[in-house]
């Protein structure tokens, strides 16, 4: 039976929770160890500093406040999990910082068609290891993630499982063509930064909606970028500077 988790969603410990861990390394989902408290404490700790930073929709920081990034980190990496620091997560890619995951969802929050309300469907370019789409599936009804690396979206797939979040869908597959199969879509966030943005992406955009991205400007260097249709025209600016792996065509 799959349940579908309510806001904000009761995440149950995963497996290795319950498992012993070996004294010295801490299992993989294992709590941040030697920080002396339990990792909910730690993760407050994290949604207080982007608060301070300037993250202020309330929607973000539950959602930030929900989702145990620790469950999305090698065992090694498990006391930086809750620094605001990009963490490797194999494969050359690394899993954004807290700081610009809240970021770009809050500006994703900020599509026309949200309205101070949840997002509809939300496509999120670039899965990884899997802990923007579970702060995604807070905010949003529907959840598509798409990688082309299958070694990364099989670990997205593991990560995500224990947290039985019934409205992420993970895809395998070039995520520069989007995902037609679930447009449109209120929300389109890309994890790389490509050369532009893609037509497809903008086609399956709806009404209202917004693509937040990063895009490699005339300078060479990554910015973000917000793309809004409204009334069926394209609207776009672009905003601060950013470091994100590059958008790759085809799979591997
Ligand atoms: N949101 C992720 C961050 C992953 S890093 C997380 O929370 O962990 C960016 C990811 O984008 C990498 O895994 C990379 O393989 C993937 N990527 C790059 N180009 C892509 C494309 N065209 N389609 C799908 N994924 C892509």
């Amino acid at each position: 039976m799959t349940r579908r988790p309510g806001f904000p969603a009761r995440l149950g410990p995963a497996p290795a929770a319950r498992r012993p861990a070996p004294a010295a390394v801490p299992a993989r989902g294992a709590a941040p160890a030697g920080v002396g408290l339990d990792s909910q404490a730690v993760r407050s700790r994290m949604v207080q500093k982007l608060a301070a930073q300037g993250v202020s929709d309330p929607r973000v920081l539950a959602a930030m406040n929900a989702v145990e990034r620790h469950r999305f980190v090698d065992s090694a990496l498990v006391n930086q999990a809750y620094e605001d620091t990009s963490l490797p997560i194999g494969l050359g890619q690394t899993i954004s910082k807290p700081n610009v995951v809240a970021r770009m969802i809050e500006l994703l929050l900020g599509a026309p068609c949200a309205a101070g309300g949840r997002l509809g469907r939300v496509l999120e370019v670039g899965t990884g290891c899997g802990y923007q789409a579970a702060v995604l599936s807070h905010v949003a009804a529907e959840v598509y993630s798409i990688e082309r690396l299958r070694g990364l979206h099989e670990r997205a797939r593991e990560n995500l499982r224990p947290f039985r979040l019934a409205n992420v869908h993970l895809l395998f597959g070039d995520g520069m063509a989007g995902f037609a199969r679930g447009a449109p879509y209120a929300g389109i966030i890309a994890a790389a930064g490509g050369e532009a943005v893609p037509a497809q992406w903008t086609d399956q955009l709806a009404e209202g909606g917004r693509i937040v991205a990063p895009m490699v400007m005339a300078n060479g260097r990554q910015a973000l970028v917000i793309v809004d249709k409204t009334a069926g025209r394209l609207s776009q600016a672009t905003l601060e500077g950013v470091h994100f792996v590059p958008l790759k065509s085809g799979i591997a």
